[in-house]
Order: C-alpha cells, then sequence, then structure tokens
C-alpha cells in the first residue's frame, strides 16, 4: 500500500460525519488502517460504507466527553491492533448557540465538555499509550476553528472552547516533541457539513463576502491538510496551527 501515511493506525474521532470523515477517507486514501470513533456508532459504520471499509479499518463508539469511553476505546484499540495509532485526529465537536446573555450554563459547560475536554481526554489516553508502546514518528492532529481567534456572535462557548484547543495544541507539542510525537491544529473557516447546514441562509449570505474566495471549503479541503500534519510530509512541523479558511 502506499501513500504518505502508509501502514500507519489512525483514530479519527467525530469520524461518523463532515470532516471526520472525510479525514477518513483522505487518510484510507492515503494507506492508514482507519479507527473511525464517532458517539454514534452506525455513523461510524457509514462512514466505512462510505469507502473505507476493509479489513484493516474499525469503528467504534466513543463518547470524547467521557474518561471511561475514551479509555474502553483505547483498550478495544490495542486489543485489535496490538499497538496503539500513531495518528490521532480529534475532529468530534458540537455547537449550542446562543446569545451570552441567554446561554444556559448546561449548554456553556457541554460544549467545553465535547470540544475541549473530548480533545484532553482523547489526546491523554493516546499519548499514554504510544509512550508506554515506544512509538515515535506519532503525530496529534487537533480540529479548532477560526472563531476561536476572531469570536462570534451567538458562540461564546464554541470560541472560547476552540481557543483552548490552540492552547492546548501548542502545550501538548512542547510536551511531547521530545517523545517524537508532533501535535499540530488546523483552524477551518466555514465548511460546509452536518454542522453548518443548521445555519440559515441568509446567514451565510452575510459570511461568504467576507472570505476571500467566495464560498464555503468543503470537508475534503481540510482533511488533505489533515492528512499533511498526520503525515512525515510535515516532520518539523510542531505546535502549528494552520489556517484553512479560503483567505
Ligand atoms: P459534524 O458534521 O457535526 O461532525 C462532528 C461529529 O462529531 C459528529 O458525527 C458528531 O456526532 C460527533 N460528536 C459530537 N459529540 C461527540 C462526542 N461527545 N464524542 C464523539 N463524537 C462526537 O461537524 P464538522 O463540521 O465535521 O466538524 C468537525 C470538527 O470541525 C468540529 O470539531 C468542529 O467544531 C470543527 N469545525 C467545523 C467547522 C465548520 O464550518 N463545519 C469550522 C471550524 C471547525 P453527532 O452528529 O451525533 O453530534
Amino acid at each position: 500500500m502506499s501513500g504518505i501515511v502508509a501502514g500507519k493506525i489512525a483514530l479519527v474521532t467525530g469520524a461518523g460525519s463532515g470532516i471526520g470523515r472525510a479525514a477518513c477517507l483522505v487518510l484510507a486514501r492515503e494507506g492508514a488502517n482507519i479507527i473511525a470513533a464517532d458517539q454514534c456508532g452506525l455513523a461510524a459504520q457509514e462512514t466505512h460504507r462510505y469507502g473505507v471499509g476493509g479489513k484493516k479499518h474499525i469503528c467504534l463508539s466513543v463518547d470524547v466527553s467521557m474518561s471511561e469511553s475514551v479509555n474502553m476505546a483505547m483498550s478495544d484499540i490495542i486489543d485489535n491492533y496490538t499497538v496503539p495509532p500513531s495518528i490521532i485526529v480529534n475532529s468530534a465537536g458540537i455547537t449550542r448557540d446562543n446569545f451570552l446573555l441567554k446561554m444556559d450554563e448546561r449548554m456553556f459547560q457541554k460544549v467545553l465538555d465535547v470540544n475541549l475536554k473530548g480533545t484532553f481526554l482523547v489526546v491523554q489516553a493516546a499519548a499514554k499509550a504510544m509512550i508506554e508502546a515506544k512509538i515515535t514518528r506519532g503525530s496529534i492532529v487537533n480540529v479548532a476553528s477560526i472563531v476561536g481567534r476572531t469570536g462570534n456572535i451567538g458562540q461564546c462557548n464554541y470560541s472560547a472552547s476552540k481557543a483552548g484547543v490552540e492552547a492546548f495544541t501548542k502545550t501538548v507539542a512542547k510536551e511531547f516533541g521530545p517523545f517524537d510525537i508532533r501535535c499540530n491544529a488546523v483552524v477551518p473557516g466555514f465548511i460546509k457539513s452536518p454542522m453548518t447546514d443548521a445555519v440559515p441562509e441568509k446567514v451565510i449570505q452575510k459570511i461568504l463576502p467576507h472570505v476571500a474566495m467566495g464560498r464555503m471549503g468543503r470537508p475534503q479541503e481540510v482533511a488533505e491538510v489533515i492528512a499533511f500534519l498526520s503525515s512525515e510530509r510535515s516532520s518539523y512541523v510542531n505546535g502549528a496551527c494552520v489556517e484553512v479558511t479560503g483567505g
């Protein structure tokens, strides 16, 4: 099997939809063995049906916001492959939008729990397993968001979680660089996916004039950057947060 990540094992969270699903497809095209993980096991299976089916690919249910679920998933993966994955893509994420004055405390917490704590839990479990197994040339790719840099009306929870993902990424890069495990993030702009399908057309028409390329991005356009950061082609890129926004 050829490709820029040939023979590597890649765990992708949020694999049942959007950017996570596209990352599975691109990493599989580039020769990786894919673990498609999503809170909806059926959605992860659906990703297999879309084109990553094969005997070295597996799918599993995981709730990234729960440490028991993440730890169980990691131990199932090691049972299956005997070694932990050396590529981790944290794409699981949610929005629960509302104006700050109307923001429900539980909705604020829920978004932090999935987007930021979930990224932490998966990275902690995976990095521990990688270091124990003496895996080198590991690569972790987190999915942040441009609104973590710009802020966005109605997204005080989401924007804060994604700013946190960038700071977290840079810290992980410093802690695990000495183990030859890199950590980077992609910072997508406005990407067409089930997450943004909920955005009303009139809001989309207000956003697009601010995008230099004048259109929304496609999940695959983010996934191609994720694959590059996952691969040895980016062997000296560590702690970087790469915008994929169309300008
Ligand atoms: P998506 O289509 O909604 O995909 C996200 C996936 O994550 C869904 O399958 C979702 O399941 C899953 N998920 C949610 N909570 C989970 C949990 N606790 N444990 C495991 N999986 C969980 O959204 P997307 O657009 O592909 O977004 C992927 C990532 O990119 C997210 O982190 C998002 O914040 C980020 N991002 C997206 C955009 C954009 O414009 N689309 C821009 C910047 C950043 P359910 O469908 O069941 O909730």
